[in-house]
């Protein structure tokens, strides 16, 4: 099993995967630069040579780099966008120093536009940045549907989809919280959002699972994470997420409101619990 955290960063990128390492992390998420966006520190790279040669050594891996939360490269306003794909554009450059892992971005706010013509900067914006050659898979995170937030819905990720030259190269990050926020049933019918996934987007689309719990209930649209067992969703159907055939396989990153010891005892609680089952 794949299972791991978001990890903060703040430290350099050795310090991190330390940190990871600690709390028994078999992959993480981390930011490559402030979360909350802006210019990023000049490249080193024997900082990212060593991070990459550290992860290689390791049973870590596949991990993932999370996109900035104020990236929105489907704002209506183009100063917005353009720095958003600037953002993308230099972090998919840093990830070409370990190369193999996911670079997840929530699709955006259409913020009074028709989502049709957010869906549209979307995909342009990904089909100007992604390469064939690239070595990275860019992920498209399942959203709660808060406000004009695009991703709300497996439908709306699809009809990007359907926008992308190079599709093979993007794939989705399933969050749980997101999705049930969203209106997804994952706590009484995980089977059937599962095959509605796939027979929308397909099951082969789907590299990463995010797994919280959610404070409020499902259909809420309110992305608001709880602790694992302390929200609405439950410790129960979140095992059943973790060892679902369909997921089992996937890298698993705990992005709860805790500090990475209290990560580290929701890895070990979840463990403990599915080895229990068995
Ligand atoms: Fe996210
Ligand atoms: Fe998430
Ligand atoms: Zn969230």
């Amino acid at each position: 099993m794949k299972l791991g955290a978001h990890v903060s960063s703040s430290g350099g990128l050795v310090a991190m995967f330390e940190k990871a390492q600690k709390i028994n992390c078999n992959t993480m998420q981390f930011f490559i630069r402030n979360p909350r966006g802006g210019k990023a520190k000049a490249i080193d790279e024997s900082e990212l040579t060593e991070f990459g040669r550290r992860l290689c050594e390791s049973e870590c891996f596949p991990v993932v780099v999370h996109a900035p939360y104020t990236m929105n490269i489907c704002s209506p306003k183009e100063n917005v966008r353009f720095f958003g794909l600037e953002m993308m554009r230099e972090d998919l450059q840093r990830m070409a120093y370990f190369p193999g892992n996911f670079y997840n971005f929530h699709p955006g706010c259409a913020v009074g536009q028709p989502a049709e013509q957010a869906m549209d900067f979307i995909a342009d914006g990904l089909n100007d940045i992604i390469r064939p050659e690239m070595q990275s898979m860019v992920l498209l995170e399942t959203m709660a549907g808060k406000g004009s937030e695009i991703g709300g819905t497996f439908e709306q990720l699809a009809e990007v989809f359907h926008r992308l030259k190079l599709p093979e190269k993007v794939g989705v990050c399933l969050d749980t919280c997101h999705v049930w926020d969203g209106g997804y049933d994952i706590v009484r019918d995980l089977d059937g959002v599962l095959h509605l996934f796939d027979k929308v987007l397909g099951l082969e689309k789907l590299k990463v699972v995010h797994l919280n719990d959610s404070l409020n209930p499902c259909g809420s649209k309110k992305d608001r994470h709880a602790g694992i067992g302390k929200g609405q969703i439950g410790l129960k159907a979140l095992c059943r997420v973790l060892t679902h055939p369909f997921l089992k396989d996937l890298p698993f990153v705990l992005e709860t409101p805790t500090d990475d010891a209290g990560h580290g005892k929701e890895i070990k609680m979840l463990r403990e619990t599915i080895f229990a089952e068995k």
